[in-house]
């Protein structure tokens, strides 16, 4: 029987992707919504594609911030879709609700919206679990993660090390990051995503939400998830062994892999994408600098200190990338930003209230800092 299949951000990166896995196996999934912020155009034209499924447009307004009526809108048509599975690929904090009512509405989620996690996991799990419908990372490392569990256990894992490629500006020093412009910031040399996101690999905040995310979804200590350098980009994280082996997952740095086997789960086909030929490959790995990067250990400390920390640091670092992407702040501003956002109390439950509350305080103290 076919499979309902939503796409929540759907003109993305990560949607463009899912709908190529749909499309390569139409007969196992039947597209029942699509969503999309902006593109007006481009979700119409997959509505003439895929004629039966629903479309949302205008979940998030320019900011980022989520527009009440795009919102209401699309949250209505998570519920109204009955999907099966649920592929989100929405970009940043504005994921956290859909990914909520795909729950609700007793969908299974395969999550490559990292806010999710990073703000809100423990109630995002405990809706799950209530109504028996899993979570499947997306996001490259976390999907190795979840594999590399399922196929060691987890209990003899002494740590989980995450992959990051270093971006672009790997061999700058911080003489030149302080100048670089959003356009040397968008050229990402190993993935195609959205820019968000990839100036995030660039500062590094990237991997620091991805931190957040590991300790959050595979519930380890902050000192138990490493982040090693690996330009390649073909291993996609590793756990160590209690008795010291590591383990690690490659494959073509390609995002259909993980977002076909989230679909799929917890079946494995063999997949029509190809395979990783070893033969003449090169992988290298080196220590992260915390003083170039700083939005790494920026994310051990919220991850440390945990409550609506994380939530604070997404805030404000979503604020400060919109800075410079309007050249109102400099590369290394970002940094800046987060460090004064963090230094103010987020301590406190985590309700959807307590959350909503930190992300707009996080975001109006970083335009503060930032300023005109
Ligand atoms: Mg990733």
């Amino acid at each position: 029987m076919k499979r309902r299949l939503a796409i929540l951000g759907a003109t993305g990166s990560i949607g463009t992707a899912a709908l190529d896995v749909a499309r390569a196996n139409a007969e196992d999934f039947d597209i029942v919504l699509l969503s999309a912020n902006r593109s007006a155009a481009a979700l119409e034209k997959l509505g003439a594609e895929f004629p039966r499924a629903l479309r949302a447009l205008g979940a998030a307004d320019a900011g980022s911030r989520v527009s009440r009526r795009g919102r209401e809108a699309l949250l209505a048509a998570i519920g109204e879709a009955g999907a099966d599975i649920t592929v989100n690929g929405i970009a940043g904090a504005a994921g956290l609700l859909p990914s909520l009512a795909a729950l609700r509405s007793g969908s299974s989620l395969a999550l490559a919206n990292k806010e999710t996690a990073v703000l809100a996991y423990p109630l995002v799990k405990a809706l799950a679990e209530d109504m028996g419908a899993p979570v499947i990372p997306v996001d490259s490392e976390h999907a190795a993660v979840f594999k590399l569990l399922e196929a060691h256990g987890r209990d003899g894992v002494r740590e989980i090390i995450l992959t990051a490629s270093g971006g672009p500006f790997r061999r700058h020093s911080l003489r030149q990051l302080e100048t670089v412009s959003v356009k040397e910031a968008l050229a990402h040399p190993t993935w195609n995503m959205g820019p968000k996101i990839t100036v995030d690999s660039a500062t590094m905040a990237n991997k620091g939400l991805e931190v957040i995310e590991a300790v959050r979804l595979f519930d380890m200590k902050p000192e138990q998830v490493k982040v090693v350098i690996h330009p390649q980009s073909v291993v996609h994280s590793l756990v160590r062994l209690a008795g010291g082996a590591l383990y690690a997952q490659l494959s073509r740095p390609d995002m259909r892999l993980p977002i076909q086997e989230a679909l799929y789960w917890p079946e494995t086909p063999p997949t029509p994408l190809g395979v990783l030929d070893l033969a003449g490959l090169r992988l290298d790995f080196e220590a992260p600098d915390g003083e170039r990067f700083p939005m790494l250990p920026l994310a051990y400390e919220a991850a440390r200190l945990g409550g609506l920390y994380p939530c604070a640091y997404n805030g404000a670092n979503e604020e400060a990338v919109n800075a410079f992407f309007q050249g109102r702040a400099g590369f290394l501003d970002i940094p800046r930003v987060v460090r004064y956002v963090l230094d103010r109390d987020w301590g406190g439950e985590l309700t959807l209230e307590s959350i909503a509350e930190a992300d707009r305080g996080s975001r109006e103290l970083a335009a503060s800092r930032i300023g005109g």
